[in-house]
């Protein structure tokens, strides 16, 4: 097969949502149309807490590292595969940020009985700052939900985007009586645990649906399906690749219902890995030389494997295992024969990959995030990861005060390494860090004892909304408590406020100074 084949039956995206949505259970059924696991339930049983045996899972067991469902990859008909987890929960990090730099495209869920949560919109923010195509699903039609027309509205006002609904929910919860399926033209029964039983719209007129007909759901979602025909947003396969327009499917992951059709249009919708911004201008993915960027570092937190692995996405070219290439930032060259595939069938050692794909590198502490490896001649460094804006900050100080110059040097390496964000107080030298999840707090207080032999104290400052600020138009006297001043690490200014109320009291007392939000000026 033509490198160029190889890059067009390629599909690496992640799923975004908010906890509970459904991510798991619809995760869950495209590795069951995968093959890669035999029953839905196997993933991980949450609620009581057992993980359960999938491929895996023995990786992680064996390497002592935690690559849990990281990413997912299996042929799926004419395609390749590839599901990258976005970690929630407790596990919410800058990492889950940065995964959505290495995919093409993005399956958001939405629970129905709730519409947009708060995880959701940041996860949404880093997709429109990037541009990335996103589909969506709003999943849990079985039951009582919010109405659809709400639901549309919601994720237009909200998430400021275009909405194409590409088929249209019948009723909900014990009434769910189905979809409309816009494209197909077909209307897709649900038969609560029986098949999905469809019927051509030219059919519905028969004497054997006067039942259906009947229903008064189904005449208010036919009232609708014509309202949207006229006045909703028309379908542009152009604004969908531009991030400026989401199709939407109804669907229940649990049930299942409407999965396979989603995933069958998503699949066939969604873009191949595509050309990338470099030093040296666009990388095309079906280029002869192999080139990829690290998006990920894994420490073990398990003091008796030092060992890391770095997530490498594929950008073009072939990867062979035990391949020569080049980190240009530490002007080295590398053998990559410890390479690991997550989730590849019952292999978990990869020989070859292409564009799209991730591999994981072993890492004997060399790489850092946003590295670029390249082989043959070409020498280029892919765009850098763009700073993702913290959302919590603490103070840290070391316990013993007498561990000062392994304090700085832990801080130091581990900031660089992108497990945190420094900030300087303005005022005073207090160091700051900043984060986008607790666990990144754990993971660094951790690593600090483990590797650094430190002890850190950390004392919240609480959620703070960071804005970035223009140096020349820098007054530090307009600055208090509220909207706390203090430099990154590149010694840019940054006001962190309290709260919204903070923020828009000041931009309504300053209006001349322009606030920078990272989100948007990426
Ligand atoms: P995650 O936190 O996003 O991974 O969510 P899970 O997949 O673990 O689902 C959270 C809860 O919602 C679980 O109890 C699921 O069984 C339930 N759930 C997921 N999808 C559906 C659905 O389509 N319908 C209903 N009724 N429940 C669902």
């Amino acid at each position: 097969m033509s490198l160029q084949d190889e890059v067009q039956k390629r599909r690496t995206f992640a799923i975004i949502s908010h906890p509970d949505a459904g991510k798991t259970t619809l995760t869950e059924r495209l590795l069951l149309f995968g093959n890669l696991i035999r029953s839905a339930g196997t993933v991980k049983g949450k609620k009581t807490g057992k993980y359960a045996t999938s491929d895996w899972m023995e990786i992680e067991k064996q390497r002592g590292i935690s690559v849990t469902s990281s990413v997912m990859n299996f042929p799926y008909k004419d395609f390749q595969v590839n599901i990258l987890d976005t970690p929630g929960h407790e596990d919410f990090s800058e990492d889950t940020y940065r995964t959505l730099t290495a995919v093409d495209s993005v399956v958001m869920i939405i629970d129905a009985t709730k519409g947009i949560e708060a995880q959701t919109k940041k996860l949404f923010k880093v997709c429109r700052m990037r541009g990335i195509p996103i589909f969506t699903f709003i999943n849990k039609m079985d039951r009582e939900s919010r109405e659809p027309l709400d639901l549309m509205e919601e994720i237009e006002e909200v998430l400021d985007i275009e909405t194409y609904p590409m088929n249209w929910p019948v009723g909900m919860g014990k009434q769910f009586l189905g979809i409309f399926d816009r494209q197909g033209k077909q209307f897709i029964q649900f038969n609560g645990n029986e098949e999905e039983n469809s019927i051509p719209y030219e059919a519905l007129n028969n004497e054997e649906h006067a039942e259906l007909r009947s229903q008064s759901s189904y005449k208010v979602a036919k009232d609708e399906l014509e309202l949207l025909d006229e006045a909703g947003d028309s379908y542009s396969l152009d604004a969908v690749m531009a991030g400026e327009q989401t199709p939407v499917f109804f669907g229940s992951a649990l049930a299942p219902f409407g999965v396979q059709t989603f995933f069958d249009t998503f699949i066939s919708m969604a873009p191949a890995p595509v050309p990338r911004k470099s030093t040296e201008g666009l990388i095309q993915p079906d280029e002869e030389e192999f080139s990829g960027f690290i998006f990920k570092i894994q420490a073990n937190m398990n003091p008796a494997h030092r060992d890391r692995v770095a997530f490498l996405r594929v950008c073009s070219g072939k990867f062979e295992r035990g391949m020569s290439v080049k980190l240009a930032r530490a002007n080295k060259v590398i053998k990559l024969s410890q390479t690991q595939q997550f989730v590849a069938s019952s292999r978990d050692t990869v020989e070859e990959a292409y564009a799209g794909d991730i591999i994981g590198i072993y890492d004997p502490n060399i790489y850092r995030i946003g590295d670029t490896l390249v082989s043959g001649k070409k020498q280029f460094d892919y765009d850098e990861l763009p700073q993702f804006p913290p959302e919590l900050y603490k103070k840290v100080t070391a316990k013993n005060v007498m561990k000062g110059k392994q304090f700085n040097k832990g801080i130091e390496q581990l900031v660089q390494e992108g497990a945190i964000q420094l900030f300087k107080g303005y005022r005073n030298d207090a160091r700051i860090i900043g984060a986008v999840g607790e666990l990144q707090y754990e993971v660094f207080q951790h690593r600090m004892k483990a590797e650094y032999n430190t002890e850190v104290m950390l004392e919240s400052i609480g959620e703070r909304i960071p804005r970035w600020l223009n140096e020349d138009q820098l007054d530090p006297s307009i600055f208090d408590e509220r909207s706390m001043l203090v430099q990154d690490r590149e010694g840019n200014y940054v006001a962190l406020f309290k709260n919204d109320f903070a923020l828009n009291w000041f931009h309504d007392k300053y209006p001349k100074v322009e606030l920078i939000d990272l989100f948007e000026s990426n």
